[in-house]
């Protein structure tokens, strides 16, 4: 059985806020998975526009009312105003020279499945160069590395209070009971090539959920550090790997994964000492995309959000300036891709992790998060397939002419 799609204007009155309708538009798939696409009216606000799944006239009713409390809710708890742009470089008219379908199509770039890819050995070359400018630009400033886990506690992430914050990002990871007619039940099922039970264990027979994948890499940072005092004005560490974020059917192409490759620097230090890092850090960054002949502009920001509680806080951010974002232009819908943050934490997660300043005061922490995979794909799409054509000071930056 094939279910049919049908597409459903809900009017929106009063109008949506013209700096809600983006992340409206993103997040209204975490209302029903019957939801396959869906659009907002970028221009007025005035309707959002649903592509359904196989939905009764009933199930229509209550899905419609569903999206228009949330959408209700978001627009309640929110002040909705505008981002400002701090900061715009380099020539933004100067085109692109690939499609990002032309990327996708390139040979070096294998799918592992929705949201998972894999570069071949030249891209996969281009991205080691990428992260050593990113190690360069670390060991810069003073930061040292560390290594850590892909794999958070439930009770870690808990403590960072980040479960409440954006659940419909989390991805639990579990595991069969030990229990050895559980186990042997389902081997049994693999070697008979039972794929509808390989593939769908029953709840069941897992463990309760006790971990998940991290979203992000500063979470870790916090516990090597617990209850320490900082000897000097400011401390800086650096890490990078996979993360991993839900993002339902806004997983596309290059730009937006399940798995995905972030590189962060991490502060802790007094409020002040973080703050001068962050603006530090932020010309440096834009020093590197300028040198990658990459444009872009900086400016405030805020994490989206879903659960209401989180608006607030969104809301909380855009007015302290907490979260500023680079974009670079990018042949999408938006027009541009976020490809890093710069955020100051206050004393939140020092608080929580009794980690205190030279001073004997509680620490400040701040980061900067770079998506690896989102530059390699403005790299690509900017300067085009060919890395071997990339212009000579891209590649010179990358360290790719030696
Ligand atoms: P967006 O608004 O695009 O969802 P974000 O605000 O959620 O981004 P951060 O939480 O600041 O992003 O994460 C740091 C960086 O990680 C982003 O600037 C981006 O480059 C990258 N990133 C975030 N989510 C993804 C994803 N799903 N796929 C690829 N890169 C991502
Ligand atoms: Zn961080
Ligand atoms: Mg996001």
């Amino acid at each position: 059985v094939s279910a049919t799609l049908r597409s459903e204007r809900i009017a929106l009155d009063p109008p949506l806020p013209a700096a809600l309708r983006r992340d409206v538009e993103q997040g209204v798939y975490y209302c029903s998975d019957l939801i396959a696409d869906a659009r907002v009216d970028r221009a007025a606000g005035a309707w959002i526009e649903l592509d359904l799944l196989g939905v009764s006239d009933a199930e229509l009713s209550d899905l419609t009312r569903v999206v228009r409390d949330w959408v209700e809710r978001t627009v309640a708890s929110s002040l909705a105003y505008e981002d400002t742009i701090a900061r715009e470089w380099g020539r933004p008219e100067a085109g692109f020279r690939a499609t990002p379908e032309q990327v996708l199509a390139s040979a070096d770039l294998h799918s592992m499945g929705e949201g998972l890819v894999a570069y071949g050995p030249r891209l996969a070359s281009v991205f080691g160069a990428l992260r050593e400018l990113w190690d360069r630009l670390a060991a810069e400033v003073g930061a040292t590395p560390l290594v850590l886990p892909a794999v958070a506690t439930l009770e870690h992430m808990q403590r960072c209070d980040f479960l409440r914050q954006f659940p419909q990002l989390l991805s639990f990871v579990t595991h069969f009971r030990e229990d050895f007619g559980v186990i042997d039940r389902y081997a049994e099922a693999c070697r008979r090539g039972d794929t509808e039970s390989a593939c769908a264990p029953p709840a069941q027979d897992m463990s309760s959920f006790r971990r998940m994948l991290r979203p992000a890499i500063c979470y870790h940072v916090y516990p090597c550090f617990e209850g320490e005092q900082l000897a000097g004005d400011l401390r800086l560490v650096h890490a990078w790997g996979d993360c991993f974020r839900y993002e339902s059917r806004n997983t596309t192409g290059l730009d937006r994964l399940f798995d995905f490759r972030m590189y962060e620097v991490v502060a802790l230090g007094s409020a002040d000492a973080v703050h001068r890092w962050r603006s530090g850090m932020m010309e440096r960054v834009v020093e590197r995309f300028e040198a990658l002949g990459l444009p872009g502009r900086l400016k405030t920001s805020n994490d989206p959000f879903f659960v209401s509680g989180s608006v607030l806080k969104s809301t909380f951010q855009r007015a302290h300036d907490l979260k500023y974002e680079l974009e670079v232009p990018f042949p999408n819908r938006e027009g541009h891709l976020a490809v890093a943050s710069f955020n100051e934490h206050q004393d939140f997660f020092a608080s929580r992790f009794g980690i205190t300043t030279r001073d004997g005061e509680v620490a400040s922490s701040g980061c900067s998060a770079f998506g690896l995979d989102r530059i390699l794909a403005a790299l690509l799409v900017h300067h085009g397939t060919d890395v071997n054509a990339w212009p000579a000071p891209t590649r010179q930056t990358l360290g790719l002419n030696t």
